[in-house]
């Protein structure tokens, strides 16, 4: 073990980013700054076991003391395939013509709903693609969610108007998860057609504004990444003080731009979670389905290595093949009868013992709004 592993790893658990990300924003920000960025490279790239048995430790341990020692669980409803948007990693982009589209019902919504909440679960994720779905729509299966049951209602739906958010917001919505993907403008636009990093700033803003609990994220090994991209989205993530981050390995959809492109490496995943954990430390941090969709399944490593939420999937069967963003998903073998002993065993070969409440933002900005 390097003595500068753990000098490295004591500067960046103890950094204080929120502080680093107004330096920016004021242009106070300093060449002493610029270190922090080495730093996580540092951390990032390392490979010896040692070192990376005592980044997971640590981050497992900040997770304990800060979050408690339990896996949440958050119920996943992929409620739509359609999308406007032509992220060159997707396979729902919209130049897809072999994507299989489907956009459930108002009253499947609710059905798939009320599996969750039968199946104790207390949080449901609608996700979707940017289906241009009415915002009126949605926000009356939000209202009627809300008046069944005492439930967290979570959105993933891409990037929308202020008035869209405040829409959803007014009718029940209580987090909403937007991926940065990456905070670089240029990498940014190599990953996606006719967007821009700044519009989707502009959203985080906006949902962060209006009291969403806020999630954000990134994938790791997309082409063109470099260590010092995901240094710098570490770091970006971090000061914008999130409620919960979801990182996974790049998969490569094989009918995408990025087909011939290499998955995402395991290990530098897992670092960048671990990493995440000592720079964000009481967010909510899933380990995704992607890391449960490699060679092997990973989300009791990455539980391990800091994060503490799973998302099983409860999409109705006959859809979450259509719900391809990659190829190979775990969940879409996942059967909601066994998902209680499956939920169990991940979370025991863990160490964690399984929660089902809410489990709403741990930051103290959240407390003082309630
Ligand atoms: S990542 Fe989301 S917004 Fe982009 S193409 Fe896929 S579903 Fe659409």
């Amino acid at each position: 073990m390097r003595k500068s592993f753990l000098k490295t790893l004591e500067r960046v658990s103890t950094y204080d980013f929120v502080t680093h990300a107004k330096k920016i924003k004021n242009k106070t920000f300093s060449d002493t700054d610029k270190t922090i960025v080495d730093d996580i490279v540092f951390l990032l790239k390392s490979t010896n076991l040692d070192e990376r048995f005592l980044l997971y430790k640590k981050a497992a341990q900040i997770r304990d003391t800060q979050c408690g020692k339990r896996m949440v669980l958050r119920g996943l409803l992929e409620i739509s395939s359609y999308c406007n948007n032509s992220c060159y990693y997707c396979g729902l982009n919209r130049k897809n013509q072999k994507a299989q589209r489907y956009k459930l019902s108002a009253q499947q919504i609710l059905d798939c709903t009320d599996t969750i909440w039968q199946a104790g679960i207390k949080t449901v994720v609608m996700q979707s693609g940017e289906d241009a779905m009415p915002a009126q729509e949605l926000a009356s299966i939000i209202k009627e969610i809300k008046s069944r049951y005492d439930m967290a209602i979570t959105l993933s739906v891409g990037e929308r108007s202020q008035k869209d958010y405040e829409c959803w917001k007014n009718a029940g919505a209580d987090r909403y998860l937007l991926r940065i993907e990456s905070s670089d403008p240029a990498l940014y636009a190599r990953l996606h057609a006719d967007r821009t990093v700044q519009t989707r700033i502009r959203c985080l803003d906006n949902l962060q504004e209006l009291g969403y609990q806020t999630g954000s994220g990134f994938m790791v090994g997309v082409p063109g990444q470099t260590l010092n991209h995901i240094a710098k989205d570490i770091i970006f993530i971090a000061g914008r003080n999130f409620d919960m981050v979801g990182i996974g390995p790049f998969i490569p959809h094989p009918q995408t731009p990025f087909k011939d492109a290499k998955t995402g490496d395991i290990t530098l995943t897992m670092n960048a979670e671990a990493i995440i954990r000592l720079t964000n430390k009481n967010a909510w941090l899933p380990a995704t389905t992607a890391v449960g969709s490699l060679e092997k399944d990973y989300r009791v490593d990455v539980l391990k290595a800091g994060a503490n939420v799973i998302m099983p999937n409860f999409s109705p069967t006959n859809v979450r093949k259509k719900y391809a963003i990659y190829p190979g998903k775990k969940c879409i073998q996942e059967s909601i009868e066994n998902y209680k002993t499956e939920m169990n065993d991940i979370a025991d070969k863990a160490g964690l013992f399984l929660d089902y409440s809410k489990a709403d933002s741990l930051k103290e900005a959240y407390y003082k709004k309630i």
